[in-house]
Formats: C-alpha cells, structure tokens, sequence
C-alpha cells in the first residue's frame, strides 16, 4: 500500500502513523502537495464533515510582558508598534466577544499576556466569562492566560471557562532556543491542569521559528501524547521588533504539509488553522478547510488577519460550512468521553518559490478592536 493511503486507512482508526511517515508527509515534493490535501481531506471529513468552527480571539491585556518568548511582538524588549494595554473591564470584554459572535463565533478565546495569571487576574477573568455567558448563553469561552497556579484551573473552571489554552509552540529539544524564562515542561504541566480540572485542552504550535521537520513531528506527536481536544496550528508571524522578524521560511506548500502532517498525528481533534495564515498560505488558504477544521475569525491579538467577511465568503467558496452554536464539534467517542514508502533519506527536500522571502508588507499592526476605539473586524 501506498503511503498516503496506509495514512488515511490509520487516521481513520484513530492509529498514530510512524515517525517515518509523519516526516514524509513533510517531504513531500511540491507537485504531487494536492495529493496530500485530498488524503488528510479524507481523514478530516471523516470526523468533522465540512464543517468549519469559527473561534473569536480577544486580547485582555496587551504587551508589557516579562517573558521572553522569541517569536512573541508583547516580549519582554519587544520593539514592535503594537497595542499597549491592560485589563479590559468585563464589560468591555464582553462588547468585543460580541462581534465575534455576531459573525458566527462558537468559541471566544479571552487571552492575557504575561507569565501567568495571579488570583486577581483571575477574579477579573471570571467576572468577564460571566458578563460574556449572560450575553450569550451558549458560547464556549477558552482562557489563555499563561502558566497557572495551583487551584486557579479550578477556579477557572468553576467561573464557567470551558477551555483553556497553551501551547507548547515547538519541540522540547528546541524550547530553550525560543525561550528563556520558563521551560516546556511548564507548559506541558499547565495543559494538564487545565485537564485535570475538567476543561477542554487547547494546545497547539507554531511553524516558522527556524525549526526541522524533526522538531515539527515531535511537537506534534508530544501533542497527540498530551490529548488536547483542539491543536491550533500558527505560522510565525515575524514582527519587525523581535528576534524572530527575519524568519520568513515557510511557503503556502509547506504550510499545507505542515497541517496534514497535523490532521494524520491528531485525526479526530479539532484542528485549528491559526495566527499568520493569510501572509503564509496566501492564495492557498482555502486549501487548508481541507485540513483543518476551525479557524480564527478576524483579526489576532496584535495582527491584523483578513476581514471576517472575507473569511465567511472563503468558507463558503470553498464548499464549507461554519459549524452552528448547538452542535458538538468532537466526534462522538471524543466528545463523551474525557477529554508505506521510505521517507526520502538525507537532506528535507528545499521549497521553490518564496521561502526565505521577508513579506514585512504583509504585516499589519492591529488598531482596531479590543483597547481601540475603532470597531472589531469579525
Ligand atoms: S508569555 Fe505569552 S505574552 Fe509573554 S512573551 Fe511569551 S507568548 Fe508573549
């Protein structure tokens, strides 16, 4: 049997493939890349039809952090333009979740800079799940508010957060690389708190930040072993002002690699298309509904993403359909329960067109939105 269909026929049970194989699907050549969309494309509407879940991200508190995360524009140092602000009132929190929902957002994701929450910040994030759960009943509220404490994924939990984020971005051999002041294994120990205290794990990577194909199956094989019920997938997004801003390595192919790599390690979790998807996959995005299962709607914590319009009528287009409040997006065993061919030896095979290319015109600050005047894109 051929690879890509030794691959389908394990995603379909559920089977991991093999390191070999995951790598392989990095490796493979440019021309036959739609090979491998229509592949994971089958694992993909096995479990979640054409359905596309839409998430709402906003941003609590921006910049002024002390962690020094590399690939982060709200860094310690960071020289970046971005927003500065801190806390959101509830209320305020829950105007700007509003147009996500407005725009078919089943899930708002409430982050906060920083290393991670103290027992006020967490006092102000239940007050804005509240006034957010009033307003809209049935929308699934995610916190990502960093590394937590003991009892504050309880707390967190009890205050009505269905979910919480945090991703382990890259792989641990590698983590010191993009970070210096907390480690992967503190990441790895807040996901299995948040688990631990009945929320849904949300963890995921970031492509881009210079990393083999090695790191790239490893990060995602530690996040099958981790069990996360979502794994968002980010493509650098290199901020002029950070370490990262000359990292532009990926192409719209890669990109496409990257996320069916993802949908065949992880076949039944929500595989979510996130940050940096318009500058990287460009003219190719709407490929990547074939992959994933969720995206972002509108704009990122910092960035500015394509209008939420243009995201509904790309969905659309595409002959997707964003998944409705009411309806589970897990497939059943995972929603009731707890949360062939050699790979090429040598070298990974180079990426033509425009790896390596700084496409800085692509992006853009976002100024509007949450801490803004100016009215959210959604
Ligand atoms: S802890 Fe979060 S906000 Fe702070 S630098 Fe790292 S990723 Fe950015």
């Amino acid at each position: 049997m051929d690879l890509l269909s030794t691959l389908v026929d394990k995603g379909l049970r559920r089977e991991a493939p093999t390191r070999d194989e995951a790598l392989a699907v990095l490796r493979t050549p440019d021309e036959d890349v739609l090979d491998v969309v229509a592949a994971a494309g089958r694992v993909r509407r096995a479990f979640f039809g054409r359905r596309v879940k839409l998430n709402y991200l906003v941003n609590l508190k921006s910049g002024l952090c002390p962690e020094d995360c590399s690939y982060c524009s709200q860094r310690l140092g960071s020289g970046a333009g971005i927003l500065k602000y801190s806390w959101l009132k509830a209320d305020e929190a829950a105007e700007a979740a509003a147009a996500g929902v407005a725009g078919g957002a089943k899930r708002v994701c409430l982050v906060a800079s920083g290393r991670g929450p103290t027992d006020r910040d967490v006092d102000r994030v239940s007050e804005t799940i509240a006034a957010i759960k009033d307003r809209h009943g049935d929308v699934e509220v995610c916190a990502c508010l960093g590394l937590l404490s003991d009892g504050q994924a309880e707390r967190l939990k009890s205050a009505g957060a269905d979910a919480y984020n945090h991703n382990l971005n890259t792989s641990e051999a590698t983590y010191a690389d993009i970070c210096t002041t907390h480690g992967y294994e503190d990441r790895v120990q807040t996901v299995q708190q948040a688990q631990a205290a009945g929320m849904s794990a949300c963890s995921g990577l970031i492509a881009g930040m210079g990393e083999s194909d090695e790191d790239l199956v490893d990060v995602v094989f530690a996040l099958r072993a981790l069990d996360p019920d979502s794994v968002p997938v980010n493509f650098l997004i290199p901020f002029e002002g950070t370490p990262l801003a000359g990292e532009w390595d990926l192409t719209p192919r890669r990109c496409l690699k990257i996320l069916a790599m993802t949908r065949f390690v992880c076949p039944d979790v929500e595989v979510r298309l996130a940050g940096g998807r318009e500058i990287h996959l460009r003219t190719l995005q709407p490929l990547a509904l074939h992959l994933a299962n969720s995206v972002f709607l509108g704009d990122y914590l910092t960035s500015e993403g394509q209008a939420g319009k243009a995201d509904l009528e790309m969905i659309a287009d595409a002959g997707f359909e964003v998944e409705e409040a009411g309806t589970t997006t897990l497939p059943p065993h995972r929603a009731d329960g707890p949360a062939a061919a050699d790979p090429p030896a040598g070298e990974p095979v180079r990426e033509a067109g425009t790896a390596g290319t700084a496409r800085t015109d692509l992006v853009a600050v976002r100024r509007r939105g949450a801490g803004t005047e100016l009215p959210p894109n959604a």
